[in-house]
């Protein structure tokens, strides 16, 4: 088997951590001392990481992990890769390891969705009585989701409880199954579910980065790539079949590439080809495209004859004012 030199880790564990801020701090040496790149929300309730390093380096990390009493059984999952997927590290203390905002919190020790593991998951999500629900945000459903799966339009996870109380009616007397990227979301929304008097509730244990590399379903049954919070921004799932889901912001095509809009105060994720990217200057809307802080017209150092001539062709083929 072919070994990269890098690895990426996913991580997370519920557990009382009695004094976050102390304890951010000294996990953050060990991380630097380790020479690892990533981001780490510690809280109360527990902890919370990505980072990336050398298969030495991480390996020490894990095991490190491992031989603290809190995480000895802490999974992490693990991708190789060519380069650190991250340029800082960062380990930082927060209220909550993620923001539901719940009028009361949920401990997912206390009540949580039924634990399905991938190949579980693969047959309940075939089940005739299935709603399947994408516990993420749009913008990482846009890029790749499994097949069939709701999407909760909502910009951010703390909306979620709201959509799910407006959408009720289609929920009821389902088996309802949630994922999400590597699991924590799920375990607080599947519990907040059960809560809400949803009995039959399942959520994908280790998320989508377990059920990628499972080798029986082999990430089947999911289409488009898995939107990831590194650089590397996409990685693939299905091993199996390539369908692609993500589409063009600007023309509607089929695409996988995200960039994020070149106005700084508006920074939008946007799919987009590397054709659109240029045609509009990495630009979400008119305002964007001729903000005098366009990142793409510095980048690209354009004129003001230049960006005129470009903001002339999208009108003639679009349709669209100019000015
Ligand atoms: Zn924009």
């Amino acid at each position: 088997m072919s070994q990269k030199e890098y690895r990426v880790l996913l991580y997370y564990q519920y557990v009382t951590i009695e004094d976050p801020e102390t304890f951010a701090q000294e996990h953050l040496d060990l991380c630097n001392e380790l020479g690892l790149k990533g981001r780490i929300l510690v809280a109360n309730e527990g902890i919370n990481g990505t980072v990336s390093g050398t298969v030495e380096q991480t390996q020490k990390y894990m095991d490190a992990m491992h031989n603290d009493p809190k995480f000895e059984d802490m999974p992490f999952k693990i991708d190789e890769a060519d380069g650190h997927a991250f340029k800082k590290m960062h380990c930082r203390p927060r209220p909550e390891l993620v923001t539901l905002r719940l009028e009361d919190d949920i401990n997912p020790h206390d009540l949580t969705g039924e634990y399905l593991e991938p190949k579980e998951f693969y047959k309940r999500m075939q089940d005739e009585n299935t709603i399947i629900l994408d516990a993420r945000n749009d913008y990482e459903y846009d890029l790749g989701h499994f097949r069939g799966a709701i999407r909760p339009d909502v910009r951010t996870f703390r909306e979620l409880p709201d959509w799910v109380r407006e959408n009720k009616d289609q929920l009821e007397g389902k088996q309802i199954l949630t994922y999400c990227t590597g699991g924590i979301r799920c375990e607080k929304f599947s519990g907040w579910l059960k809560k809400e008097g949803f009995e039959n509730v399942g959520q994908l244990h280790g998320g989508i980065a377990t059920y990628s590399k499972d080798e029986d379903v082999q990430g089947q049954l999911w289409d488009g790539q898995m939107y990831v919070f590194d650089e590397r921004i996409s990685v693939p799932v299905n091993q199996v079949e390539h369908v692609v889901v993500g589409k063009d912001y600007f023309d509607g095509e089929p695409c996988e590439r995200y960039v994020n809009c070149a106005e700084p105060s508006c920074n939008k994720q946007i799919i987009c080809s590397e054709e659109n990217e240029h045609k509009y200057m990495r630009g979400c809307t008119h305002e964007c495209r001729t903000s005098e802080r366009n990142r793409y017209v510095e980048e690209h150092g354009l004129t003001e004859e230049e960006v005129q001539e470009r903001l002339k062709r999208i009108e003639e083929e679009d349709g669209v004012q100019a000015t």
